[in-house]
């Protein structure tokens, strides 16, 4: 048999990104208010946020502070979150660890994905040496590059791509034969997810829950086995 690799996005996959966004707005926020002696920033920043408004400049704008919005998003995207994994996603994680080898791909910049990374505590499961964040790698999320590294270093094994975001996610490992497979949007995701895409953009499988990959159709009846370690 096979082995099997199962390689991750990040970002609302095994979190849900609104929390980093919730997380960084409570820092910011009590940042503004301890220097400006202002108070209320968290209500006033969640508040614009919901009206799509452009929440770092009307922040600057209307109580005037001596910042430029890349001073803030600078500190969106560097302050270290407090975000954890949910426990059905931490169970499912740690049955398929025990089992296979998990990996990550994520776009995004070096330090705020490891910053997830390592507030999240998935060293546990995926191994640093199995982590690509394309700013390191120098390549983009659709990049076979990235995708190459784990074929190229897991010989002879089936490889599978769980990730939300069909602009992006799915077309690289579709066209390398990979399994590709969806976590749907349950309402809570900052990218709205869009079906009616070419082919080649869709995920082969749909889940509503990372528990399904426990139970995937078909050709893993070994990953059945294993759901009676999580349940
Ligand atoms: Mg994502």
């Amino acid at each position: 048999m096979k082995n099997k690799i199962f390689v991750f996005d990040l970002d609302d996959t095994l979190y849900k990104e609104i929390d980093f966004l919730y997380s960084a707005y409570r820092e910011i926020a009590r940042w503004v208010e301890l220097k400006f002696s202002l108070k209320d920033i968290y209500s006033f920043m969640l508040r614009a946020y919901e009206n799509k408004s452009d929440v770092f400049s009307l922040l600057i704008r209307t109580y005037d502070l001596p910042l430029t919005k890349d001073d803030l998003l600078d500190m969106y995207r560097l302050h270290f979150p407090v975000i954890c994994l949910d426990g059905d996603t931490e169970g499912v994680l740690n049955v398929l660890s025990l089992n296979y080898r998990l990996g990550m791909i994520t776009d995004g910049r070096s330090i705020t994905q490891r910053n997830k990374y390592r507030a999240l505590e998935l060293d546990r499961f995926i191994d640093d040496n199995d982590l690509i964040i394309s700013e390191e790698f120098g390549s983009e999320k659709l990049s076979e590059k990235n995708f190459l590294f784990f074929q190229d270093k897991y010989i002879n094994a089936d490889f599978f791509y769980i990730g939300d975001n069909l602009r992006k996610d799915f077309i690289t490992p579709n066209r390398l034969g990979w399994t590709t497979i969806c976590l749907l949007d349950d309402g809570r995701n900052i990218h709205s997810q869009d079906f009616s895409c070419p082919e080649i953009y869709l995920p082969q499988l749909a889940i509503n829950t990372l528990k399904d990959l426990l139970s995937l159709p078909g050709k893993n009846e070994d990953i059945l086995i294993t759901k009676n370690n999580y349940e």
